[in-house]
C-alpha cells in the first residue's frame, strides 16, 4: 500500500517559502552561527532575531503547538513536510520556534505545568528567551528506562535528586532543565520516576563535560550534549512536573511527535549533503572532465 505525503495547495505555498527562505536566508547562517542555542552569543542574536520576527509575521512560529497556545494545531502530516525542509540548515528549528528539546519540554510543561510554571517556565521558553534541557538518558540506560538509578528522595518539603545523566543536550545553555527521576525504586517499571523542574543554577547541578557529537569538537569545547551529575540538588515540591510516579507518561507526551519531527529533520539533512555532492560533481573539472562523468562518482551518486 502507498502511502499519499501530499498536503493541500494552500499548505504547500507555505512550504515552498519555508524552502525558499530556508535555502535563501538561513543555509549561509550555518557557516557564521556556532549554535543557535547560545542566547548570550551577540551575533546569533543579531542574525536570528530578525529572521524570527518574518517568521512571526508569516504565522509560522511554533508551529507544533496547539491552538491553545497559540499555534496553528497543524497534524502530523503537516508538520512531518515543514520539519524536512528545516533540517536543511542548523539554526532553521531555532528561527521558526520549533528547535528540540524545548519544543517537547513546552509540550509537557503545556500539558502538565501548573500555572505557576507555565508563567515561569514555558512563556519564556516559547519566546526563545531562554533555552531548556531534557535531561532522562543514562549512562547505563539509554534506551531502557527501567534501569535509570537517579534517585528522588523527599526530605521535608523539597526533593533531593541523587544520580548522573547523559546526553542532556544544551545543559550548558539551559535556564532549567526537566529530569526524569526515579521516586518510587519498588513501584512497577512504569510507575517508578517523576519529571522534575530544575533550574540550571541550582546547587549540586553540576556538567561534568559537554559530549561533542558530529562536528562539535570537545577539544575545542564545542560540544553540547551535557554528561551532568546531580549531588544532593534540592528542588521544592512544587517543581514536580505532572503527577508522582508519572514520568514515563509525561515522556511519551514529548517524545510521540518528537521521534517524527526528528526523524524528517535527519532525512532533510540527508537530502541536502545529496544536493551537495551532486553540485559538487557538476562544478569540479578534473583530468579533463567535470566529476559528473567519471564513471565512480555517478556510482556513488546512484548508490547514495
Ligand atoms: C544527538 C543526540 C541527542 C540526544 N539528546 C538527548 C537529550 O537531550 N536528553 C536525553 O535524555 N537523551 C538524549 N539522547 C540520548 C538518547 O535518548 C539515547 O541515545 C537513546 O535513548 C538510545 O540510548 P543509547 O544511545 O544508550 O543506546 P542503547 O540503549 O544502548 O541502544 C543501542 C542500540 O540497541 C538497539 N536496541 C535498543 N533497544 C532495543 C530494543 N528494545 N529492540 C531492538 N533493538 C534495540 C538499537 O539499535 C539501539 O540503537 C540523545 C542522543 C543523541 C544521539
Amino acid at each position: 500500500m502507498a502511502w499519499n505525503f501530499e498536503t493541500d495547495p494552500q499548505f504547500q505555498q507555505e512550504l515552498d517559502w519555508i524552502d525558499e527562505f530556508v535555502r535563501e536566508e538561513v543555509e549561509p547562517l550555518d557557516f557564521i552561527i556556532k549554535t543557535p542555542y547560545d542566547l548570550n552569543d551577540p551575533v546569533r542574536n543579531e542574525l536570528i532575531k530578525p529572521l524570527q520576527k518574518l517568521v512571526q509575521q508569516r504565522k509560522l512560529w511554533a508551529c507544533h503547538l496547539g491552538p491553545e497556545l497559540g499555534g496553528p494545531g497543524y497534524g502530523q502530516v503537516k508538520l512531518a513536510l515543514m520539519n524536512e525542509i528545516l533540517g536543511r540548515a542548523k539554526c532553521a528549528s531555532t528561527i521558526f520556534g520549533t528547535q528540540a528539546p524545548d519544543t517537547g519540554n513546552s509540550e509537557i510543561l503545556a500539558h502538565f505545568g501548573t500555572p505557576e510554571q507555565k508563567e515561569k517556565y514555558l512563556e519564556p521558553l516559547l519566546r526563545n528567551e531562554i533555552v531548556s534541557c531534557y535531561s532522562m538518558t543514562e549512562p547505563q540506560g539509554g534506551a531502557d528506562p527501567k534501569v535509570f538509578r537517579t534517585r528522588a528522595e523527599l526530605d521535608g518539603d523539597e526533593w533531593v535528586i541523587n544520580g548522573e545523566k547523559w546526553f542532556s543536550s544544551n545543559a550548558r545553555y539551559a535556564s532549567f532543565l526537566i529530569a526524569m527521576v526515579v521516586t518510587d525504586p519498588d513501584g512497577s517499571p512504569y510507575h517508578q520516576q517523576s519529571m522534575f523542574l530544575v533550574p540550571r543554577d541550582t546547587p549540586g547541578l553540576e556538567i561534568i563535560r559537554n559530549i561533542g557529537l558530529g562536528t562539535e569538537s570537545e577539544a575545542e569545547d564545542r560540544g553540547s550534549h551535557g554528561y551532568v551529575r546531580y549531588d544532593n540538588v534540592r528542588v521544592p515540591q512544587k517543581n514536580l512536573l505532572g503527577p508522582c510516579g508519572g514520568g514515563f507518561v509525561v515522556a511519551q507526551t514529548r517524545l510521540g511527535g518528537g521521534r517524527i519531527h526528528h526523524a524528517m529533520r535527519t532525512s532533510g539533512r540527508v537530502q541536502r549533503i545529496f544536493d551537495m555532492m551532486c553540485e559538487r560533481a557538476l562544478s569540479r573539472t578534473t583530468q579533463g572532465e567535470l566529476l559528473s562523468q567519471k564513471q565512480m562518482v555517478q556510482e556513488m551518486i546512484a548508490d547514495s
